[in-house]
């Protein structure tokens, strides 16, 4: 059995700036309450490790990051890579916190893109439903409108000037689709592409594979760059492709009928687990035994 670890894989410039600004601020301030907006990134062995630290993350699939904000009376609050809207900006401010920005630059420019066209016309913007980046970038007008499939952008109303833009995170293969769709309706509109360049590259690299049976994509399950890596490679064709958080997650019937196996991790997937996947991997292709009960993941940050 062949073992191919891909490149680029793992964390992204963007989820580093995130885990440096997050460490600094706890010991910035160690007599202070320090609160996180959501998770950091997605990735629970990262929010676990930075609770260790002493940070709250304050997570509810079922609240906005507006009405999470009413569970902090005072201290820090880290607003996480994934971004906010400018009212979670102001009401935090409101209440006297003291405001952390940990905002992907990149999720910065989509925002800024988006605040500079709302005066002058309507955006369409595709992203997932309930994710905190579409999050905050919808609350930034209501001129923003959320489409995460066609019947989406079937229920839209006549919209002005419209410019088409991206969540960071999506499947450059189904936003293609999309942005076409949208193009059908609105062949005024113009369109930039936010898909980042971290999320361009290592979906690129999934689509360059070539006579791969298994892959593996390392990263959280509430990670969207993780799922859309997943879907990548199943969309390229590859017939077994699965989505692990850690080398735990392994098992046999995985592997028994690999010949050509493929490893990548979403970009907020800690290195130390997806090099425990890969070792594990490895030690199975040499030996057919996982060495499952060596594995020790030390600190992850
Ligand atoms: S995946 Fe892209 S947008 Fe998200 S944190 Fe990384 S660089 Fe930023």
């Amino acid at each position: 059995m062949e073992v191919l670890p891909i490149t680029p894989r793992g964390y992204c410039a963007g989820v580093t700036r995130a885990i440096q600004i997050a460490k600094e601020t706890v010991m910035k301030y160690p007599n202070q309450k320090v609160y996180m907006l959501g998770m950091i990134v997605h990735n629970q062995h990262l929010v676990n490790a930075f609770s260790k630290l002493g940070i709250i993350c304050l997570e509810d699939q079922s609240s906005t990051r507006l009405e999470l904000l009413d569970q902090i009376a005072e201290g820090v609050v880290i607003i996480t890579a994934h971004g906010a809207s400018d009212a979670v900006f102001e009401k935090a401010k409101d209440k006297g916190l003291t405001i952390v920005d940990a905002t992907c630059p990149d999720v910065e420019k989509t925002h800024d893109l988006v605040r500079n066209h709302v005066g002058n016309g309507d955006v369409i913007y595709i992203g997932k439903k309930n994710h905190p980046e579409a999050e905050g970038t919808v609350q930034l007008s209501n001129r923003v409108h959320l489409i995460s499939k066609k019947e989406d952008l079937e229920a839209l109303p006549e919209l002005e000037n419209v410019l088409i833009t991206t969540q960071t995170t999506l499947s450059i293969l189904d936003t293609k689709d999309l942005i076409e769709a949208c193009l059908e309706k609105y062949p005024d509109a113009i369109c930039e592409t936010e898909i980042c360049n971290a999320t361009r590259i290592r979906q690129e690299a999934v689509l360059k594979l070539e006579n791969i049976d298994t892959l593996f994509v390392v990263g959280d399950p509430s990670s969207n760059n993780a799922t859309q890596l997943c879907r990548i490679g199943k969309d390229h064709g590859i017939p077994n492709t699965y989505l692990i958080q850690g080398p735990m997650e392994l098992n046999e019937d995985m592997l028994k009928n690999a010949n050509r196996v493929a490893i990548t991790s979403g970009s907020s997937t800690p290195t130390k687990l997806t090099q425990a996947v890969i070792d594990c991997i490895t030690s199975y292709a040499k030996e057919n035994d996982f060495h499952q009960e060596l594995i020790q993941i030390d600190s992850i940050l």
